[in-house]
């Protein structure tokens, strides 16, 4: 039985370590575009700074990665970020002000007026919905009011997902808020507070702290390629996926092509997309239509005397309102131990993202000048940084778009034509690196289940 997994990003990589143990006696080979592997997983040692192109850390509130990270023995590597990282900041009316973390913070907070908090408070009594669905940013409205979703929920849905309030689907992003809220009959604090009772959870969900590795989050996609071995194929790029008779062929141009009875597509929709053009056009048509935001990410590196303050915290967001040009600024270095050399500090920001996309385009030095000029503005640096590095990504997160959830069905529906053809990875149900090695481990069940279904038994 011999099964391919297109690409070696966390979602490719977790599929084959799950096919593995599943189905020991099967042959799975990952092909990656390439020359290395882990995807939007990339960290890079310069000048003694470790820095994450992508991928920050993942919250350990949720089991599957520490799960992956037991079967793999490495749980003893996890590093959780310092207790100082609870302390979160929002940039508002050229202030950056501190997150409260409890009710009585809240109510002492400067966060929102007077009027808001008010209004967040009336959220008791909203009333409950027949909307399959709605935009984050109506569901924020009819829970919180207009102030708190333009200065909290909005910008916390820019730092999460580089993605718009008005546009992403609430049930596809925040499946839990539209089940709190269909326990509390239409209010979320009811519904808090009922889970609460069941003993299901604290009043603000899963919650969580950030972990990562010392060597940075690219240590889980390398340890996975260790395990997996030979398998893995780096410049590999499958140019498409055809069909002969039972099996699947999965062509790589001038690398040859390979066989198979089944094909796990984890490479990102746009180009699952064209791999399946010759299969299905309207499912390829399908996967193309799932936009992904255009990113960039801004790492400085400071001698800790330019910063003429103790970095002390998570780091902050941008309301879109504030009209400044990056979208928040993450305090790597008060995060997570040795991020930085002794007496440096790490900062790194993020621009673009769906609602002011053109940003992530500026050319080096206007986005160099751009983020520097934010820092001073917001945080009064000065200085110059000693060190400066850009990643860009024209496709950098999936936007699950109002409409992804139907778009989802028709795409398992176009699926059921082609069995042993199956999708993972971030542009479906979760975006997070725990949500890919999630679905990672039930595409990998579910081919098991299909493919030992079809086995011939045993003579
Ligand atoms: C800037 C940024 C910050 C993020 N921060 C966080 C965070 O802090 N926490 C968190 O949980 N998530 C974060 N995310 C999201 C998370 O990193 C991604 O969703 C996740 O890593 C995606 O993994 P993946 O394997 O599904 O896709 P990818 O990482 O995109 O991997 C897909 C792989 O497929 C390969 N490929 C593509 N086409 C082909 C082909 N034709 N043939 C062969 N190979 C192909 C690609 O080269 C790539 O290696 C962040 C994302 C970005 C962009």
């Amino acid at each position: 039985m011999d099964i391919v997994v297109v690409g070696a990003g966390i979602s490719g990589l977790s599929t084959a370590y799950y096919l593995r143990r599943l189905l020991p006696e099967a042959g799975v080979t990952v092909v990656e575009a390439s020359d290395r592997v882990g995807g939007k997983i990339r960290s890079e040692r310069v000048n003694g700074y470790l820095i994450e192109a992508g991928c920050n850390g993942f919250l350990d509130s949720k089991p599957h990665i520490l799960e992956l990270c037991e079967h793999l023995g490495v749980s003893q590597e996890l590093m959780r970020a310092n207790e100082s990282s609870a302390r979160r900041f929002i940039y508002a009316d050229g202030k950056l002000r501190e997150l409260p973390t409890s009710l009585r913070e809240f109510i002492y907070s400067d966060v929102v007026s007077w009027r808001a908090k008010l209004r967040m408070m009336l959220e008791v009594f909203t009333p409950p919905t027949d909307a399959e669905d709605e935009t984050i940013a109506s569901f924020a409205q009819r829970h919180l009011g207009e102030e708190a979703l333009r200065r909290l929920i909005a910008p916390m849905v820019s730092g999460v997902f580089a993605g718009d309030a008005y546009k992403l689907s609430l049930r596809s992003t925040f499946p839990v808020m539209a089940e709190l809220e269909r326990l509390g009959g239409g209010s979320l604090i009811r519904g808090m507070l009922r889970r609460r009772k069941r003993g299901s959870g604290g009043p603000f969900g899963p919650g969580g702290v950030l972990t990562s590795f010392p060597e940075g989050m690219e240590y889980l996609p390398r340890k996975l390629a260790e395990v997996l071995g030979s398998s893995v194929l780096t410049r590999r790029k499958a140019e498409s996926v055809e069909r002969r008779g039972r099996e699947y062929v999965v062509d790589l141009g001038s690398r040859g092509s390979i066989a198979c009875d089944a094909v796990v597509l984890a490479c990102p929709a746009y180009a699952a997309g064209k791999l399946v053009w010759g299969l299905s056009r309207a499912l390829a048509e399908e996967l193309g239509s799932i936009h992904y935001t255009k990113l960039a990410v801004v790492a400085f590196g400071y001698d800790k005397s330019e910063l003429g303050q103790e970095l002390d915290g998570f780091g902050f967001l941008v309301p879109h309102e504030e009209g400044r040009t990056i979208l928040g600024c993450l305090w790597d270095s008060s995060m997570f131990e040795h991020r930085a050399p002794e007496g440096k500090a790490l900062l790194r920001m993020m621009v673009g993202g769906a609602r002011a996309e053109s940003l992530a385009e500026l050319e080096d030095t206007k986005l160099v000048e751009a983020c520097r000029s934010d820092l001073k503005h917001i945080m009064g640096i000065e200085g110059e940084p000693e060190l400066v590095r850009i990643y860009r990504y024209r496709k950098a997160i999936a936007q699950y778009n109002l409409g992804h959830q139907e778009r989802l069905r028709r795409i398992d529906r176009l699926l059921e034509r082609f069995p042993g053809l199956m999708l993972t990875g971030s542009a479906y149900r979760g975006v997070g690196v725990n949500d890919c090695v999630r679905q990672a481990r039930e595409c990998a069940t579910e081919l098991t289940r299909l493919l030992v279904r079809e086995a011939p038994s045993p003579p």
